[in-house]
C-alpha cells in the first residue's frame, strides 16, 4: 500500500535536486505516490498571494505531508516568503535540523577525528518571523518580536520528546534572556518548567553568543539544542558549516496535522540550471520523511547507499577531494542508485 504525499519542485536548483531524489526513491521502490502541487515564485508572480494555488493548498491539507524543493523570496522589499507563510499557515511549529559527520565529507573536525552528531530544534512560527514591521518615520523602521507561552511550550515539549525518543542524554536551550528579558526570558522559563517532566535528560541553558563560540570550538559536546526562531535559523546554518556545508543539512517542519520536509538551503541561483547541485540535503530530508512515515527499511537502505557513495569519494563540485573529479547531479545520483 503506497502513501500519497504532496511534492513541490521549488525554484532554482529545486527541480534538479527533486528529480534526483525521486529517482533514488523509485530505484528503491519506496512505497510513495506523488501529487505534484503548484507552489513557488512563479505562482506568486501570477498573483497567488501565498505563492500557491488553491488546489495546491487543498491537496497539501488533504494529504498532510509536503516534500518541497527550495523556493525563492526577494530580499528587502517585496512579497512575504512562501516558506515562512507555509510554516505559519499549517502551524508546523517545530523545525528539526539534524547535523552529523559523514564519512567522505571532509571538515576540520572529521580530519581531527572529532565526530559531530547534533540536532537543532528551532521554534518555527513566532519571533520576528511574523513580519510585523513598519516604518515609524522615513529613517526609523520598527519590528515586533512575539514569543508566547503556548508557542514556546509546544516546541520545547517537542524537543524533549525527540530527545527521549532518540535516547539523548542532554538538551540545551540557547537564548539571549540576559538582554531580552521578557521574550527570551519567557522561552527560557518555559524550558525550565517543561524540563522538570523529563528528569532523565540533563537540561542546561546557554547564552546564544557563547553557544556559537562553543559550537565552533567543541561541537562534540552538544547533542540537541532548542532555540527561538531567528536564533535557531542562524545557529543551524553555523551547524551546517560544521558538517560540510548547506549541501548536507536536512530539515523537517513538524506540526500536529501537516509536516513539511525540505533541505535547509535555498534555490542556489548561482548554479541553477547547470545540473551540478548537490542533492544530498534534500535526500537526507527525504530519508527522515520515510522514517516519519514508518518506512524505516527503505530509509535505512537509501541512507546506506548514500553513505557508501560519499565514502567512495563520489562528490558534486561543492565538496570533497579536489584530486577526484567532481560528478554532476545526475552522475552522483546514478552512483547512489548503483549502491542501493
Ligand atoms: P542558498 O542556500 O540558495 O545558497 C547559498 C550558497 O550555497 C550558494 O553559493 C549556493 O550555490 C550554495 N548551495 C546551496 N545549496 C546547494 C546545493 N544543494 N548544492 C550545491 N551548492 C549549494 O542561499 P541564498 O543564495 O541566500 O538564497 C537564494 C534564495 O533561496 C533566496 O530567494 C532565499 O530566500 C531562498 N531560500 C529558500 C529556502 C527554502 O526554500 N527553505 C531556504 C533558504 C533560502
Amino acid at each position: 500500500m503506497k502513501t500519497k504525499i504532496a511534492v513541490a519542485n521549488g525554484d532554482g536548483i529545486g527541480p534538479e535536486i527533486m528529480q534526483a531524489v525521486l529517482r533514488v526513491f523509485e530505484a528503491n521502490n519506496a512505497p510513495l505516490e506523488y501529487e505534484f502541487v503548484e507552489m513557488g515564485k512563479s505562482y506568486f508572480d501570477a498573483g497567488h498571494s501565498t505563492g500557491m494555488t488553491d488546489a495546491a493548498k487543498a491537496t497539501i491539507e488533504n494529504l498532510g505531508l509536503l516534500f518541497k524543493g527550495p523556493m525563492e523570496t526577494p530580499k528587502g522589499k517585496g512579497v512575504k516568503s512562501i516558506n515562512v507563510t507555509a510554516r505559519k499557515v499549517w502551524n508546523t511549529y517545530a523545525n528539526q535540523r539534524d547535523f552529523r559527520t559523514l564519512n567522505g565529507v571532509d571538515t576540520v573536525f572529521s580530519k581531527a577525528g572529532i565526530p559531530i552528531n547534533l540536532t537543532i530544534i528551532r521554534e518555527n512560527i513566532e519571533d520576528t518571523y511574523g513580519g510585523i514591521e513598519h516604518l515609524l518615520t522615513y529613517d526609523v523602521a520598527v519590528g515586533r518580536r512575539i514569543i508566547t507561552r503556548p508557542g514556546s511550550e509546544q516546541v520545547i515539549r517537542y524537543a524533549f520528546e525527540m530527545a527521549r525518543r532518540k535516547g539523548l542524554k542532554k538538551l540545551a536551550c540557547g537564548h539571549k534572556a540576559n538582554i531580552m528579558k521578557l521574550t527570551d526570558g519567557l522561552f527560557l522559563e518555559v524550558f525550565q518548567q517543561v524540563a522538570k517532566e523529563y528528569a532523565e535528560i540533563e537540561a542546561t541553558d546557554i547564552i546564544v553568543d557563547d553557544l556559537c563560540m562553543k559550537l565552533v570550538t567543541r561541537p562534540e559536546t552538544f547533542e540537541a539544542i532548542v532555540l527561538t526562531n531567528l536564533q535557531g535559523d542562524i545557529v543551524s546554518d553555523l551547524c551546517a558549516g560544521l558538517v560540510g556545508g548547506l549541501g548536507f543539512a536536512p530539515s523537517a517542519n513538524i506540526g500536529d496535522n501537516i509536516s513539511i520536509f525540505e533541505a535547509v538551503h535555498g534555490t542556489a541561483p548561482d548554479i541553477a540550471g547547470k545540473g551540478i547541485a548537490n542533492p544530498t540535503a534534500l535526500l537526507l530530508s527525504g530519508i527522515s520523511m520515510l522514517r516519519f512515515l514508518g518506512f524505516s527499511k527503505n530509509a535505512a537502505d537509501i541512507e546506506n547507499a548514500l553513505l557508501y557513495t560519499l565514502e567512495q569519494g563520489v562528490h558534486t563540485g561543492d565538496f570533497g577531494d579536489k584530486a577526484i573529479p567532481s560528478s554532476n547531479t545526475n552522475a552522483f545520483t546514478d552512483a547512489i542508485i548503483a549502491n542501493l
